[in-house]
């Protein structure tokens, strides 16, 4: 299943240079969700390692699709992880540096037991700092996360390394940054 979901990640993936700034390649994955058969191969695919998963936490805001397509498929719940800002009421934030500057990923805390198994997931997986925040939050919050789960990672940039010593890291192709 990873084989032919790599493939349709591949063929409908948009490459656009420059976007959204100059020097940027950015991979466009939104014709993967609008493909009704090539959507849902992907949640299958993303999934598929993870077999003992309680909840599915999606990174905004492509990760959302992806979370809620997989906690569907699998009969379970979704926790979005915002980007700064977004949420009302009490949050947990975690802080992590950019290129240029800091970002940080917020969650609403005591929607799940503690110890709950959570796969992370999200579109494209670069430098891994999001990835790496946002495992940070859940933990915080008292969940156990068990994986990580994007369509593509990008050569060169280190996130798999940053990501492996905490977790396992599947992935359904590479490209170059
Ligand atoms: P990073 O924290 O460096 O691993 O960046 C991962 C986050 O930024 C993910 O949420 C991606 O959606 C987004 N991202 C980073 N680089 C790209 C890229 N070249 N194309 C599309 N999305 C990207």
């Amino acid at each position: 299943m990873t084989e032919h979901a790599a493939s349709l990640v591949e063929r409908l993936t948009a490459v656009v240079p420059d976007f959204p700034k100059p020097g940027i390649l950015f991979r466009d994955v939104t014709p993967v969700f609008a493909d009704p058969v090539a959507f849902s191969t992907v949640c299958g695919a993303l999934a598929e390692p993870f077999t003992d998963v309680e909840a599915v936490a999606g990174i905004e805001a492509r990760g959302f699709a992806l979370a809620g397509g997989i906690a569907v498929q699998r009969g379970r719940g979704v926790l979005t992880v915002r980007k700064a800002g977004k949420l009302p009421g009490e949050v947990l934030s975690e802080q992590y540096a950019l290129e240029y500057g800091e970002a940080a990923v917020e969650l609403r805390p005591g929607q799940l037991p503690e110890g709950t198994r959570v796969l992370v997931v999200d579109d494209v997986l670069a430098t891994g700092g999001t990835a790496e925040a946002t495992i940070t939050l859940l933990e915080r919050a008292g969940y156990h996360a068990v994986g990580f789960a994007a369509l593509l990672e990008l050569d060169g940039l280190g996130g798999r390394a940053r990501l492996e010593g905490r977790l396992p890291v599947h992935t359904l192709g590479a490209a170059p940054a």
